[in-house]
């Protein structure tokens, strides 16, 4: 058995824990990340890189990669009413930053492109193997025990980072509660060729039905995503689907796929919940990403806070490394910066995905009512509605 000492361990390198090794290199702190598995995940996750995170992936210096890479702009979201026509419209030209717009990318190349660009640094050695054991003295973590290649090695560092997702083992190990609120829907994502009719500024598009709205996200290589929102526990019978009676049920909802064929691979459902950690740290692990806090993905922000929560947090690691301040109080300015952030952008999700999931005829004539009533009626109060969204889209803070 091998013992190594690092500055700071990675468990979990999802974009949690990519983006925290590309912070951490950035500010010159050394890191191994610990991902169980090797071969890239084909995993229908979040895609879309907000403004914020564009600004902050270019200091890392790891921007120009993904435009490389073929990422894609989209400029902002419409909600489109089967009666009233486009109800929504929110751009994000309205904010004020070097990149209006978010770039598309599917979510393996971006856990790609990051963990490449932490490895190619010389600061970060990634390690394929499964953590098993969390190593402490004192009450406070100091470790971890790993399998990697068949050899069992331990390796100690100062700090413990949980970037291993929703159903994080280390915040198990750290003590911190945490309670999951599963909402009353699931989605259904599946793929197609981009429709004829889905050119010029890209946005995602929010098409309204009674049934459940059915979302449109434009990626790379002629391709959308169709993302459709379904009755909770209602997934297995979607997915028993034969492909033509799915195309159908899609087209019953949204008429204009009629002429596009859906992919047939790739479909996925996901359950959808919420969770606020209590704490982001406890006992010497610090944790980060889904690990920390869980969203709908209405607001298609879970990746992006995840991002933006690395960059703070290696942030004020650089401070307590640099003997400013200790690493309890590293962990405190960490939690205070992004805990409200998090919260904020779990309210926006939800309220989104209150606007646009409304299972029963009222609920769908309610929600109309609001949003025509707000955009023929009320312009002033739309507009700041859109443009309130487009800040909170874009990540970046409204002055
Ligand atoms: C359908 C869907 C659509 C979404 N849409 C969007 C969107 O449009 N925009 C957006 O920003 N977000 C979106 N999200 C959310 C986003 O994908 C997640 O919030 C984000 O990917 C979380 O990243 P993470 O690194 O924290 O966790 P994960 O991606 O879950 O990564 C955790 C990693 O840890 C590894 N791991 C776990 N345990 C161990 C262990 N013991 N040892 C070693 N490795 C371990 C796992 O293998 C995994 O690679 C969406 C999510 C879903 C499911």
């Amino acid at each position: 058995m091998s013992a190594t000492e690092t500055q700071v361990i990675i468990v979990g390198g999802g974009v949690a824990g990519s983006s925290l090794a590309c912070a951490l290199a950035h500010k010159g702190i050394h890191s191994i990340l610990f991902e169980r598995s090797k071969n890239s995940r084909d995993l229908n996750r979040g895609d879309g890189l907000q403004p914020r995170s564009l600004e902050i992936m270019e200091t890392w210096g790891v921007l120009k990669a993904f435009i490389e890479a073929g990422a894609i702009p989209s400029y902002g979201n419409e909600v489109h009413h089967p009666v009233f026509g486009k109800l929504l419209e929110v751009d994000l030209g309205i904010v004020n930053t070097q990149y209006p717009y978010m770039l598309n990318l599917p979510h393996p190349q971006i856990e790609e492109l990051l963990a490449a660009h932490a490895q190619n640094s010389g600061y970060c050695q990634i390690l394929y193997g499964d953590v098993k054991q969390v190593l402490f003295e004192n009450n406070q973590a100091i470790g971890v025990r790993s399998v990697v290649n068949g050899e069992e090695i331990v390796i100690k560092a100062p700090v413990v980072a949980g970037a291993d997702g929703s159903k994080s083992f280390l915040r198990k190990y750290a003590e911190i509660e945490t309670t999951f609120e599963p909402y009353d829907h699931d989605m259904i994502v599946l793929h197609t060729k981009r429709p004829h009719w889905f050119t010029g500024r890209f946005r995602t598009k929010v098409f309204l039905h009674q049934e459940g709205p059915v979302v449109l996200l434009p990626l790379p290589g002629n391709k959308i995503r169709v993302v459709c929102l379904i009755k909770g526990k209602t997934g297995g019978k979607w997915m028993a689907l034969s492909k033509s009676e799915l195309q159908r049920q899609l087209i019953r909802r949204l008429p204009n796929l009629a002429d596009v064929e859906l992919e047939q691979h790739g479909e996925h459902i996901y359950r959808i919940q919420k969770m606020h950690a209590k704490q982001y740290a406890n006992k010497g692990i610090v944790l980060l990403g889904d690990a920390a806090h869980v969203t709908h993905p209405a607001a298609g922000q879970g990746m992006n806070m995840a991002l933006q929560d690395a960059e703070i947090l290696a942030k004020q690691l650089q401070r307590a490394f640099s003997a400013e301040c200790s690493l309890d109080n590293a962990y405190a300015t960490y939690e205070s910066i992004r805990r409200p952030l998090n919260q904020n952008v779990i309210n926006r999700a939800h309220y989104m995905a209150w606007l646009i999931w409304s299972p029963s005829i009222l609920g769908f004539v309610d929600r109309t009512f609001r949003m025509a009533t707000l955009r023929f009626l009320f312009p002033f109060k739309y507009q700041q509605l859109t443009q309130s969204l487009a800040w909170g889209i874009s990540g970046i803070q409204q002055p």
